[in-house]
Formats: structure tokens, C-alpha cells, sequence
């Protein structure tokens, strides 16, 4: 992760900034899935996709079909979004009305990864990303699907992260106004597993105690 550069350097609301490399990984592996935009034909996009993380650099997956990959492997310019909400903060006045949040936004060019050993670390680790010990207890793949699929990686080298904690930023003078204030915790919920047709054993210990890694909600 480099320093801040003109385009990753947070201006609006800088004392929220991280560029601490620990954060950063922290919140792109919580995060379920990211928001990837790009220029697509000459038009914005935003695609929200699953991702995972090896060491420095983000993978993605998807059909070779699909318009993000296409565009993506063609070595289009993109940024990606990781967001975890934290609370919803209820403020005396709409103004100052926010959310908590963990927030990382990358910038580079993607590129397509054809080396068959990478390409398997990186389906692992996408796999593994959702259902942490899946891959090695799935049937594995065969060559026809992972031909199918189609891997790109992003550098994650011009990063950076925003994170809001506590309670409203409400101006001295409104605080005696009598309305109330503060924060509503917000965290994702996951529900005990409902077994496929023809399954009627438990689920997987991971997945009945399924929980993400990273710190709770602030
Ligand atoms: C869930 C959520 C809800 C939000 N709601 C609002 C809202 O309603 N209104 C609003 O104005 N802003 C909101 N923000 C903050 C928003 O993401 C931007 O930080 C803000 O709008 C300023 O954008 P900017 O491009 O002008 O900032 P700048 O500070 O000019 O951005 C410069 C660079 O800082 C980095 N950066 C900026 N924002 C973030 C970020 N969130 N995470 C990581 N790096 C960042 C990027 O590298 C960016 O290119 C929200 C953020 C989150 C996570």
C-alpha cells in the first residue's frame, strides 16, 4: 500500500482517513462482497461482485460474459468500494445526520489471470472468502468450470480507508433542544442454515456458527 496519492488522499472529513495497511485489510475481509465502477463504452458503471484477498491484491470472478470482467480485462482504469455499516447515527438536526462506517476505496487497473496456479488460489480463495473452509469441502472443480470462469486481480496499492465511529457531531448549541440523539448499532444477522432438498444432516460447524472475521461494531 503506497503513500496517499492525488486521487486516494481523503479531503472532505480528512481526520477520518486510515492509511494504515492493517485497517485496510481488516475491512476488505469483512466485507462480503465490494462495488466495482469502470468506464464501460464510454458510460459509468457500478457492479457490486464478491471479492477476496491474497496478501496485496484483490481477485474477483465471474462469467466471461459478464460486462465488468469483459471491460475489467480489457485493462480499464477501475475503483472499488468496500463498505461495512456500523450504526446509524441520529443527530438533532438532518444536517448532521450519518452513518458509522468502515469504508475502503482502491484505485488501479485489473488484470486477467491466466497462470492456472494463481487462478486456483485465487477461486479458493473467493470461495473461502463467503464460507470460510468451503472449497475443501465442496466437490472440487473441474477444468470446464474454471475455464469457465474468469479471474482478474487488482493491486492494492492506492488505497485508502474512512472510518467513522460514536455518537452525532451535533453543534454545541443544539444540544439542550430536547430531541433525542445517538447511535443505532448495525450489524448483519446470519440465520441458521436451511438444508437443500435431500439434505438432512446438519450443516457444517462453519456454517451453523458462521461469523465474519474483524472487530464488532463500534
Ligand atoms: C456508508 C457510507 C455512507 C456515506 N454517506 C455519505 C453521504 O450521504 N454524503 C456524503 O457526502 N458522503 C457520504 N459518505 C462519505 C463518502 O464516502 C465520501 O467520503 C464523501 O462524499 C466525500 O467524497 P469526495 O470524493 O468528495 O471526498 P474526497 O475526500 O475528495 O476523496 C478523495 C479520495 O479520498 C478517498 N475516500 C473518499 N471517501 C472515502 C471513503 N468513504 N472510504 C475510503 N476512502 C475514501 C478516495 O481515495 C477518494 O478518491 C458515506 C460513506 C459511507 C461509507
Amino acid at each position: 500500500m503506497e503513500a496517499p496519492t492525488p486521487r486516494s488522499e481523503v479531503r472532505r472529513l480528512p481526520e477520518l482517513a486510515v492509511y494504515d495497511w492493517e485497517v485496510v485489510k481488516a475491512i476488505i475481509d469483512e466485507a462480503l462482497f465490494c462495488h466495482v465502477g469502470f468506464i464501460d463504452d464510454g458510460s459509468p458503471v457500478v457492479i457490486p461482485t464478491i471479492h477476496a484477498r491474497i496478501g496485496t491484491t484483490l481477485y474477483f470472478h465471474g462469467s466471461p460474459g459478464s460486462r465488468m470482467l469483459r471491460s475489467m480485462k480489457a485493462g480499464v482504469e477501475v475503483s472499488v468500494a468496500v463498505t461495512i455499516l456500523d450504526g446509524l447515527v441520529v443527530a438533532r438536526t438532518p444536517f448532521e445526520q450519518t452513518l458509522n462506517y468502515r469504508s475502503v476505496i482502491a484505485f488501479g487497473e485489473a488484470r486477467l489471470v491466466d497462470d492456472p496456479d494463481e487462478k486456483m488460489a485465487a477461486l479458493r480463495a473467493v470461495t473461502d472468502h463467503v464460507t470460510p473452509g468451503r472449497w475443501d469441502d465442496s466437490r472440487p472443480s473441474t477444468e470446464k468450470e474454471v475455464t469457465a470462469t474468469v479471474v482478474l486481480a487488482l493491486p492494492l496499492t492506492e488505497v485508502s480507508a474512512k472510518v467513522r465511529t460514536g455518537p452525532p457531531a451535533d453543534d454545541e448549541a443544539d444540544l439542550e433542544l430536547g430531541f433525542w440523539a445517538g447511535v443505532v448499532p448495525l450489524s448483519t444477522a446470519y440465520g441458521e442454515p436451511i438444508p437443500d432438498q435431500g439434505v438432512n444432516w446438519p450443516a457444517p460447524g462453519y456454517l451453523r456458527d458462521y461469523s465474519r472475521p474483524g472487530r464488532s461494531p463500534a
